[in-house]
């Protein structure tokens, strides 16, 4: 057996846990007078399901979208409300929910017709408005048959009702969202269930539609939900922070090229470093030369293409210790993540989500 603590490769995943408590309160500041489901769905946006949850434990409920990874949440011993953000979709999946006290979202006739055919009790449901993202959610026309159904049936504890904006991280989206923002509130009006819009963004943009369950994910792990505010503008601190070391150096002429497809050529004689990081670790393939990057605490860029395993960077101007064994932040703490998705053409959620799990966890409540 190989030594536990032998490590392959020197990239891993720092997991700043207070941090993750510390973007909770954040969120009670912009809305103080809702409820928060934190959301914790994609293994907590590549956090660690278990650990991101303990470190949220003061939230009101979680929101998810994998039934075996509420189960784990509900068997971890959570008592919180879980919330599957899709429901389910078969008998055997809604028994669970009665098993494990789950609550549903419910988007489809479907699952309507599976709950009054069923023997459940105590079923807590919030009910999906599709008021313009057309991906779930009842048609305004079907909501009164849903409500109704619902309503009456006994095995139906508590409703809630709720929709999702998808606009609003967009400065210039806020005539779409107050469409849909109009639409929920023509259909609800009336009605006094309590009520769910906001992500991360609208919790932010719009107070308006924060009523009584806000849903935070992005924020909470502490990226930027606005495409034009930085999350340290916000208020919001990186939890994770994915760093690793140089493990070669190379001194290359006017001409030579880096990497596959030899992207880059250089145009001067210069230095540079390889870092063990590449796409099997998670970072982005596509992020292109001039990608930003610390070496040993000071601002470099990537350099060529992205390998499976190791990315190159530019030493030019890092002048101590740049050598074998020399720190390197991709993104986290003092390396905004919202920086490396934006030169890759993608969104920070996308970066944490694929963390590869080859790619060491450490968890730290400081
Ligand atoms: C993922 C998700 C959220 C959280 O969105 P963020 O932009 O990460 O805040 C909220 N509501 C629903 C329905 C979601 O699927």
């Amino acid at each position: 057996m190989p030594d536990a603590k032998l490590k392959s490769r020197p990239i891993q995943a720092q997991i700043d846990l207070s941090k993750l408590e510390q973007n909770l309160s954040v969120v009670r500041r912009y809305a103080p007078n809702a409820r928060i489901m934190a959301v914790i769905k994609a293994n907590a946006y590549g956090h660690g399901l278990l650990h991101a949850a303990k470190a949220l434990q003061n939230a009101d409920g979680f929101a998810i979208s994998e039934l075996d990874a509420a189960i784990r949440l509900r068997n971890a011993g959570f008592h919180h409300p879980i919330l599957l953000l899709e429901g389910f979709i078969s008998t055997e999946e809604l028994a669970q929910f009665k098993k494990y006290q789950l609550s549903a979202v419910i988007h489809h006739k479907m699952q309507v017709e599976m709950i009054l055919a069923s023997q459940h009790k105590g079923l807590d449901v919030f009910i999906k408005l599709n008021t313009g993202m057309n991906r779930l959610g009842f048609a305004p026309e079907e909501f009164p048959y849903a409500l109704q159904s619902l309503t009456t049936s006994p095995a139906i504890n508590r409703i809630t009702l709720m929709t999702h904006f998808a606009d609003a991280d967009d400065p210039t989206g806020g005539g779409e969202v107050n469409k849909q923002l109009q639409c929920f509130n023509t259909l609800t009006a009336g009605f006094s269930q309590p009520r769910s819009l906001a992500n991360s963004a609208a919790i932010i943009r719009y107070p308006q539609a924060h009523h009584e369950w806000v849903r935070p994910g992005i924020m909470l792990y502490g990226a930027s939900p606005l495409t034009e505010k930085t999350a340290a503008e916000l208020g919001l601190q990186p939890v994770m922070t994915v760093s690793s070391k140089l493990i070669a150096t190379q001194n290359i002429k006017t001409g030579d090229r880096v990497g596959y497809g030899g992207l880059f050529q250089a145009t001067h004689p210069m230095r540079i470093g390889i870092v063990a990081c590449g796409y099997a670790d998670g970072y982005p393939r596509h992020a292109p030369t001039g990608t930003p990057v610390l070496v040993n605490g000071q601002q470099s860029h990537t350099i060529g293409r992205i390998s499976m395993d190791m990315l190159a960077v530019d030493l030019s101007h890092i002048e101590e210790n740049s050598e074998i064994n020399c720190p390197v932040v991709l993104w986290g703490k003092g390396q905004p993540v919202d920086e490396i998705a934006h030169s890759a053409g993608t969104v920070s959620y996308e970066l944490l989500c694929a963390l590869a799990p080859r790619v060491k966890k450490k968890f730290s409540d400081t």
